[in-house]
């Protein structure tokens, strides 16, 4: 699903962000990826959408090759790709239905099809019941599943979820964990970071550990270790 041969991520020409990072993500694999704040996970995520382009490397996901990917290819890459952040980046001025209406929307799909898939979405993330409420009125893990449920209401291939529980409880976090879960049971990859070592001894599952730039410690069951 997602391979990287040996990428190198310079920015302005000095600070090396990533350096001959080599990465092999099986379909429907959760992998958790930890590092200290500047170890280069965003750089890595922002590789994979195309935000930013490595220095050097191949990057080859669900089959696309980015050294052959065209302008006109961007879309369909972002359509397989589904982004949350740890600020949920919702719309203020819009519902919780109305937040993930729009990424069908802006795709084109006609509202009929939006009438239909909006509430199945919801109900996933489990907040049906909150489709009508704005931002400010739902906690920060209702936010953050409102989240999750745009990054997926197309059916991306990969969901990547970078610090999703950084501004969350600990009752919160767990909650917005547990829809990851059930995204990934589906058969969507999972790409998590977290600094929660509770998180990633509970989840029990591949862990990848950057340090400046390189990957350290890539292991199938891993523990939290920086
Ligand atoms: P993390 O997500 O693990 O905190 P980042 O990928 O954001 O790490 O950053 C990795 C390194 O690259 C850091 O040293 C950071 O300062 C640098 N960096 C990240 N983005 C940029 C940018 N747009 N311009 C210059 N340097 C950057």
């Amino acid at each position: 699903m997602i391979l990287l041969d040996r990428v190198t991520k310079t920015y302005n020409q000095k600070e090396q962000a990533l350096e001959r990072v080599s990465l092999h993500v099986e379909p429907k694999e959760f992998v958790i990826i930890v590092g200290q704040s500047g170890a280069g996970k965003s750089t890595l995520f922002k590789l994979l959408t195309r935000e930013e382009k490595p220095t050097s490397g191949k990057i080859i996901v669900g089959g696309m090759d980015y050294d052959k990917l065209r302008d006109k290819d961007i879309p369909l890459l972002r359509r397989k790709i589904g982004v949350v952040f740890q600020d949920f980046k919702l719309l203020p001025a819009k519902t919780a239905y109305e937040n993930v209406a729009f990424a069908l929307e802006i795709a084109g799909l006609p509202t009929v099809e939006i009438k239909h898939t909006v509430p199945k979405v919801l109900e996933v993330v489990g907040l049906r019941d909150k489709a009508d409420n704005y931002p400010r009125e739902l906690s920060g893990g209702e936010k953050q599943r409102v989240a999750i449920a745009r990054a997926i209401v197309r059916q991306p291939k990969i969901l990547i979820a970078d610090e999703p529980t950084g501004n969350l409880d600990i009752k919160h976090a767990w909650d917005v964990i547990k829809v990851l879960e059930k995204v990934n049971k589906f058969g969507t990859t999972v790409l998590l970071t977290t600094h929660n070592q509770e998180i990633v001894n509970y989840l029990k599952r591949r862990v990848i550990t950057i340090k400046d730039g390189k990957i350290i410690s890539d292991k199938a069951v891993g523990q939290y270790k920086l």
